[in-house]
């Protein structure tokens, strides 16, 4: 009796991880898979249209009919996503693609980096506080990084990184490794800031903070409110403060208001007054008024002086982005009593909150490229770090523009919602996987020592041609449009 011959599990060798895959299974990063003894990437490879983004499907490689001519850089681009790793980077990058340009013969590089050093860069358009600069933010109780600090009308934090990844526990490297992978592939993440809020963030959605989602940015720090707004105060009401976190602006003694001949009105700020008009630390930061902990703005006003008020004299107090608005008039003792607001002043608290932009949450993808993945580029990887620095070469990312830092290697930051979607993987190391493309001239390139013996037409890899130096092969390629704003690749 014949026993069935059980097929031998494949070695992947795409990260240190080295997993055994049995025939029909994927492997512990559900990259890659073995089918029928071939080590498969799992992802489709993703091509870039020079056409405006509109979806995409997955489809098999196109046949040869109809992808003749298709080596004009001018109208694909092979982005890394999808394309695969070759570990350790000895080896040539999966990909190596030619095309022309304008007559330009151009190489594009292809691989999909493993990113140990990497991280998150969050921006969150909100007035409100957050958390004290260096604190703690935790998903499942694990640091994944901290506040760093604050923007104009932002708050920013400072997500993952080698130490959270790999310079802690376990459990903390695994958390920070998924919340980052799900933050940049578009996902909204829940996470916790040690004495300070609860957030959910989601790449290019308004932040929630404390359950409650927040719609704009404040138009500008309590002074720019004031003197973007003075003329259009004045006459209408005796004073006018806008409450701020960071600058409360005062009108009758701000230079705005001496310019336009405001008049005193013997008011008094509990804060620190740092030039005239101008006060810092006038409350705690908080979720209340202009970023403060304030729900009561009278708090922050002192005894007015008699000889220069009156009874009668009316207050206007605003927020940075005009959600929080109060009109006052003293009384016989020159103490505020709140009053309705009188229709005269509405259009200008209506003003500031036309003047304010949506809040959203950004986030930035930080990496170095090391030097293992500038080897899959070239035999001496300090050519191609010379060559990005001289701005021989460019970098994208998924097609994308990245910044590239100035200094030594090749570390840039991509705005994640600029990159195709589904853009980012993970290995269990844990560390991240994102695509990277190395695109220059063919003269350039040989220059720096390039891999010219691997580069193949862009026609064959839009056809899905297996590279010489890849072991795995592909399992389709989806196409998709170009993200608008993004310039083309290979423009
Ligand atoms: S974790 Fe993924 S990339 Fe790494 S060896 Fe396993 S299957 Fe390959």
């Amino acid at each position: 009796m014949n026993e069935a011959v059980k097929p031998e599990k494949i070695r992947c060798d795409a990260c240190p991880v080295m997993c055994y895959i049995a025939d029909g299974r994927s492997g512990a990063c559900d990259r890659y898979a073995n089918a029928g003894g071939e080590l498969v990437r799992l992802d489709p490879l993703t091509i870039l249209e020079n056409r405006l983004e509109d979806g995409g499907d997955v489809v098999p490689f196109l046949a040869s009919s109809e992808s003749e001519g298709v080596d004009s850089g001018q109208s694909r681009f092979i982005t890394a996503v999808g394309a695969g790793t070759t570990y350790p980077d000895y080896k040539p990058a999966p990909f190596i693609v030619s095309s022309e340009v304008n007559g330009v013969d151009m190489i594009t590089v292809v691989t999909e980096g493993i990113f140990s050093y990497c991280g998150a860069k969050v921006k969150i358009d909100t007035d409100r506080h957050l958390g004290h600069e260096c604190s703690p933010v935790r998903v499942e109780g694990e640091q994944i990084g901290h506040v760093t600090t604050a923007e104009y009308g932002s708050q920013m934090l400072s997500l993952g990184g080698v130490n959270h990844l790999t310079g802690g526990s376990k459990k903390e490297g695994r958390v920070t490794c998924d919340a980052l992978l799900r933050l940049c592939n578009g996902e909204p993440v829940e996470m916790t800031i040690d004495d300070g809020a609860t957030l959910i963030v989601e790449a290019g959605k308004p932040p929630i903070v404390n359950g409650t989602q927040e719609n704009v940015m404040r138009v500008g720090c309590g002074s720019a409110t004031v003197g973007m707004f003075a003329a259009q105060w004045k006459g209408l009401v005796d004073e006018v403060i806008v409450v701020d976190d960071h600058i409360t602006g005062v009108m009758s003694e701000h230079q705005a208001g001496k310019v336009i001949g405001w008049p005193e009105t013997g008011i008094k700020i509990n804060g620190r007054r740092s030039t005239p008009g101008r006060y810092f630390q006038v409350a705690e930061p908080g979720t209340g008024w202009g970023g403060t902990d304030l729900d009561d703005p009278l708090k922050i006003i002192g005894k007015f002086n008699p000889k220069t008020a009156w009874p009668g004299l009316s207050i206007l107090m605003v927020s940075t982005t005009g959600e929080h608005a109060a009109y006052y008039e003293l009384n016989e003792d020159l103490e505020p009593v709140e009053k309705d607001m009188p229709p005269r002043l509405k259009p200008s608290a209506e003003r500031i909150a036309e003047n304010c932009e949506p809040a959203m949450t950004s986030v930035l993808f930080m990496a170095g490229a090391g030097g293992s993945l500038r080897a899959g580029t070239t035999e001496n990887p300090i050519g191609l770090t010379r060559s990005v620095q001289a701005a021989i070469t460019t970098v994208t990312s998924g097609g994308a523009p990245v910044f590239v830092w100035p200094g030594g290697g090749i570390t840039f930051m991509v705005d994640v919602t600029r990159m195709p979607k589904n853009s980012f993987g993970h290995v269990p190391t844990p560390a991240l996987v994102a695509p990277i493309e190395f695109t220059m001239r063919a003269e350039d390139y040989r220059a720096l020592g390039g891999h010219m013996d691997y580069v193949m037409p862009l026609q064959d890899a839009v056809n899905g041609v297996r590279a010489k130096q890849n072991d795995h092969i592909l399992s389709g390629a989806r196409s998709v449009g170009s993200k608008k704003g993004n310039p083309w690749p290979l423009s």
